[in-house]
Protein backbone atom coordinates (compact mmCIF):
# COMPACT_ATOMS: atom_id res chain seq x y z
CA UNK A 1 0.00 0.00 0.00
CA UNK A 2 0.92 3.82 -0.82
CA UNK A 3 0.55 4.50 2.95
CA UNK A 4 3.20 1.86 4.13
CA UNK A 5 5.73 2.57 1.23
CA UNK A 6 5.45 6.05 2.59
CA UNK A 7 6.06 5.19 6.34
CA UNK A 8 8.99 2.93 5.06
CA UNK A 9 10.45 5.70 3.09
CA UNK A 10 10.26 8.03 6.25
CA UNK A 11 11.81 5.53 8.48
CA UNK A 12 14.82 4.92 5.38
CA UNK A 13 15.45 8.42 4.97
CA UNK A 14 18.57 10.25 6.88
CA UNK A 15 17.26 12.69 9.50
CA UNK A 16 18.19 15.80 7.49
CA UNK A 17 16.33 14.42 4.39
CA UNK A 18 13.26 14.41 6.74
CA UNK A 19 14.35 17.52 8.09
CA UNK A 20 14.54 19.19 4.44
CA UNK A 21 10.65 17.41 3.46
CA UNK A 22 9.24 18.69 6.27
CA UNK A 23 10.30 22.45 6.04
CA UNK A 24 9.28 22.11 2.34
CA UNK A 25 6.14 20.85 3.61
CA UNK A 26 5.11 23.28 5.96
CA UNK A 27 6.00 26.29 3.62
CA UNK A 28 3.23 24.94 1.13
CA UNK A 29 0.84 23.73 3.66
CA UNK A 30 -1.28 25.88 6.68
CA UNK A 31 -2.88 22.62 7.64
CA UNK A 32 0.76 20.91 7.60
CA UNK A 33 2.28 23.97 9.60
CA UNK A 34 -0.77 23.73 12.32
CA UNK A 35 -0.01 20.16 12.96
CA UNK A 36 3.91 20.43 13.21
CA UNK A 37 3.41 23.75 15.09
CA UNK A 38 1.21 21.63 17.37
CA UNK A 39 3.95 18.89 17.34
CA UNK A 40 7.14 20.83 17.71
CA UNK A 41 6.36 24.43 20.07
CA UNK A 42 5.48 24.70 23.27
CA UNK A 43 2.65 27.37 23.35
CA UNK A 44 3.09 30.91 25.40
CA UNK A 45 2.19 30.28 29.26
CA UNK A 46 1.29 33.89 29.46
CA UNK A 47 2.06 37.51 29.06
CA UNK A 48 2.81 40.35 31.56
CA UNK A 49 -0.57 40.52 33.04
CA UNK A 50 -1.09 36.76 33.45
CA UNK A 51 -3.25 36.31 30.79
CA UNK A 52 -2.66 33.82 27.34
CA UNK A 53 -2.62 36.18 24.16
CA UNK A 54 -6.13 36.61 22.96
CA UNK A 55 -5.42 35.89 19.76
CA UNK A 56 -4.25 32.11 17.93
CA UNK A 57 -2.23 34.73 16.11
CA UNK A 58 -0.74 36.28 18.71
CA UNK A 59 -0.14 32.90 20.43
CA UNK A 60 1.71 31.24 17.46
CA UNK A 61 3.88 33.91 17.49
CA UNK A 62 4.85 33.58 21.10
CA UNK A 63 5.20 30.11 21.21
CA UNK A 64 8.46 28.84 21.72
CA UNK A 65 10.85 25.92 20.86
CA UNK A 66 9.47 22.34 22.39
CA UNK A 67 12.51 20.16 21.87
CA UNK A 68 15.62 21.01 21.84
CA UNK A 69 19.23 18.87 21.91
CA UNK A 70 21.55 19.93 24.74
CA UNK A 71 24.64 20.82 23.78
CA UNK A 72 26.41 19.26 26.36
CA UNK A 73 24.99 15.85 26.52
CA UNK A 74 23.39 15.58 23.02
CA UNK A 75 20.37 14.38 23.92
CA UNK A 76 16.79 15.89 22.95
CA UNK A 77 14.75 17.16 25.96
CA UNK A 78 11.33 18.79 26.36
CA UNK A 79 11.90 22.28 27.58
CA UNK A 80 8.46 22.05 28.87
CA UNK A 81 9.82 19.47 31.12
CA UNK A 82 12.75 20.64 32.17
CA UNK A 83 12.64 19.97 35.68
CA UNK A 84 15.26 19.10 38.76
CA UNK A 85 15.90 15.97 37.08
CA UNK A 86 17.06 17.27 34.03
CA UNK A 87 20.85 17.58 32.76
CA UNK A 88 22.55 20.11 34.79
CA UNK A 89 23.29 21.95 31.38
CA UNK A 90 19.41 22.35 30.60
CA UNK A 91 18.24 25.93 31.55
CA UNK A 92 16.32 26.07 34.15
CA UNK A 93 18.21 22.96 36.40
CA UNK A 94 20.67 23.29 38.82
CA UNK A 95 21.28 19.16 39.35
CA UNK A 96 23.99 16.80 37.36
CA UNK A 97 23.37 15.14 34.56
CA UNK A 98 21.13 12.15 35.14
CA UNK A 99 21.28 10.89 31.38
ZN1 LIG B 1 22.19 17.85 28.73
Amino acid sequence: MAEDTLEQAISAAAPERVRTVLLNIVSQSDAARGLASAELLAPPTSTNNGRLPSTKRKRDSQATIRFLVCNQCNQEFDTTKNGPQSCKWHSGSSLCCTI
